[in-house]
Parts: C-alpha cells; structure tokens; sequence
C-alpha cells in the first residue's frame, strides 16, 4: 500500500463549473468570484467577504488595511507556516514571534502578552491546522493594550470557536484554499471582515487601487474613466478557480464530518500509547482536522525521524510536525539568538499522519497498524 499524507477532494461539479466559466468568457474578478464571495460570507456568518490569489496576499491586504507599516511590531507564532510571519515583514514590520501552548500548538496567549512593547500594533494568532486559537483571551488582550487582531485561518474553514464558524469572530481573518487544506481552488484565499471600511479598501487593493471595477465598468451604460486611487496589487482570483470554490464550500461540512470520523479513529486506536499527545478538543473548540499530528512525548525512546522513515518504508506517507520560523535560513539573522523551548521541542517532536478524503477503511486500519507497530505496540 501507498498512503499519501493528504489528496485534495475535487470531482465532476467542479471540473463542470470550472468549464462552464471558462465558456462564459468572463475568467477573472467576474461574477463567480462575487458569487463565491456571497457563499463563502453567508457560510461563516461574517458580513463580509474578499476573494484573493491565495492567503499569503491576503494576509498581506489585512496588514495594510489594520495600519501597519514600517517600525510596528506583530506578534505572531513562530510555530507556523512561515507566510505568517512573512506577511508581517512585506509592510516593513517586524514579527515578534510568541510561543505555543504545547497542548495545542497555538499561540499562547500569556507568552503574547510578556511581548507586548510600545511599537506592538496587532497580534496575528493562527488557528494551526485547524484549532481553533484562543480568540477570546486574544480580543480581551488586544482590547487592553488597543492593539489590531488579525487571525491567520488558512487552514481553518469549516472549524469553530464557540459555536460559530471561523471567520466570524473577528475584523480580518485570512483563508488559504491551498490544495494542501481542507478546500482548494487550485491557489486561492479569502478575507472575511465585519467592517465596511475594511471591505472597501481591500477590494481597492487586491485590484490595482481601481475606483471602479471591470464588472461595473462593463455593465454601465455610461462611459467610465477610472482613476487608480492608491497602489494597489493584483492580487485577484479568478473566475476559474472561484467556480471551483462554490463547488468545494458546498462540500465543506461534509469533508470536515468525514475528516472527523477518521480523527475520532485515530484518537481512539492510539489511546493506550503513553508516549503519544494527541490533538484534542477543548470546551467549545470545534477543529476540521485540516491535518492530523501526534507529538512524541519525552518518554518515547524512538527518534522522531526513524519513525517517519521507518512509516515510509511501509508506503505510508508522514510529514514533520508544523514549522518553526524563527529556525528557517529566511528569519535566523534576524532571531539570532531567540530560543522557543516549546515551539522547538512541540515542531521538532511531531508528525503529521495521513488524513484525507475518501480514505478506504483498509487505509485507515493500515496507518493505525503502521503506526502502532513502528511505535512497539503492534
Ligand atoms: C498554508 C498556510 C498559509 C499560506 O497559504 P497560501 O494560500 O498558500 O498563501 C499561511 N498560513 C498558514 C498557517 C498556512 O497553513
């Protein structure tokens, strides 16, 4: 058996909405990446939505937007896909990176706070591949030193925080449709937003500054000049690819039960492992499982990368446990000297197993099998 550590889910609706597009004509910024935008709103329950290329752009759009610039300081997690961090340096900010709470490989909320200087303009939390941050100690943390916060979702549509959907909770939260997460558009991403400002000037930005765009252009009776109001980006997505997007959020809900039910066996069929710390859910927190990563504890005599090697000698694909930025080449001058105990040992402890949809029973049972037999528990 070969087993990947993750498949995109896409079929005929979207290889048919994806051809239908192409045959309207219209294959950019058009009236399905509107349509997309509705959906994708109405979905997480927040006012607003903003279509972009991918998430990375749109983290870079919600930097703008919140004000930050060239001096201001962003804590973030440096336990994280490494565009969190890079989003910040775009602007010209510095990222101030904060640990994780082990448990849950989010950022924790205390460590935040002890970083918090007078140039600290927004804290950018991210909900690791798919948990749910703690997005209130975070509002109450922003709310106290009057800072921005910004939540990196890339990995998160579909999960929860207190019974309403990511996406809802906050000003700007940044969704990464990545074949990698749970629905894809190829490349693509999305910002939901409550405020109408916010809106306005991110549709501004994500098209060259244009005070008007092609579709009111084109439907207008009179003859528009536009202007170009700031600089602007093309950070647009296409018609194309939010073809796909309707199709895949209509499928989200579904993907994220089915994600669970292979989760829920895994949680159960490694139970009894002493030195294995698996995900789990608090009070309220409700995850997609965009990804499924087991931390090996100090007890475990087994070297982290055997065990990935020796799963992979058995055709079953595993990954490393999510990044450390302030580790990689890009951000160790910087870091020079910055030690994260937790975010190292969390990142350096951990494997991503595969998760993905459909995943045949016999694929499920043979990870378990693989796992517990490379771990000693055959
Ligand atoms: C995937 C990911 C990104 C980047 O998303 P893209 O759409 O590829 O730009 C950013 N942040 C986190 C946490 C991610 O997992």
């Amino acid at each position: 058996m070969k087993i990947p550590v993750a498949r995109p889910y896409l079929g005929e609706a979207e290889a048919r909405s994806a051809y239908e597009t192409i045959l309207t004509n219209w294959v950019t910024q058009g009236p399905k990446v509107a349509e997309f935008e509705e959906r994708f709103a109405a979905y997480t329950g927040a006012p607003y939505a903003v279509a972009v290329s991918n998430c990375t752009t749109g983290l870079h759009l919600a930097m703008i937007v919140a004000g930050v610039g060239a001096g201001d300081e962003v804590i973030c997690p440096s336990m994280s896909y490494i565009a969190t961090a890079n989003a910040i340096a775009y602007v010209g900010a510095t990222p101030v990176f904060a640990e994780v709470d082990s448990a849950t490989c989010n950022i924790d909320p205390d460590d935040a706070r002890s970083r918090i200087t007078p140039r600290t303009k927004a804290i950018l939390i991210v909900h690791q591949i798919g948990m749910p941050a703690d997005i209130a100690a975070f509002r109450t943390l922003c709310d106290e030193h009057g800072l921005v916060l910004i939540e990196d979702a890339a990995c998160a549509a579909g999960s929860a925080y207190m019974g309403k959907k990511i996406g809802s909770h906050s000003d700007l939260v940044c969704f990464s449709f990545h074949p990698r997460k749970v629905i894809t558009t190829g490349d693509g991403g999305m910002i939901t937003t409550s405020r109408k400002d916010y809106y306005d000037r991110l549709r501004l930005l994500r098209q060259h500054g244009m005070s008007v765009n092609d579709r009111v252009r084109h439907l207008s009776t009179t003859v528009i000049i536009e202007d170009h109001l700031e600089i602007g980006y093309n950070y647009r997505m296409t018609d194309i690819q939010a073809a796909v997007g309707i199709q895949q959020l209509a499928r989200l809900d579904w993907l994220v039960e089915e994600r669970r039910k292979i989760a829920f066996r895994y949680l159960g069929a490694f139970a009894d492992i002493p030195f294995l710390r698996l995900p789990r859910e608090r009070e309220g927190y409700f995850t997609n499982y965009q990804s499924f990563s087991i931390y090996l504890d100090h007890t475990c005599t087994f070297d982290r990368n055997a065990v990935m090697q020796a799963l992979l000698d058995l055709g079953i694909s595993t990954r490393r446990g999510v990044m450390t930025s302030h580790r990689e080449t890009a951000y160790q001058e910087r870091c020079a000297g910055l030690r994260l105990p937790v975010s190292e040992d969390t990142s350096d402890r951990s494997i991503v197993i595969p998760l993905y949809v459909p995943m045949t029973d016999e694929e499920v049972e043979y990870v378990i099998s693989g796992v517990r037999a490379v771990l000693g528990f055959a």
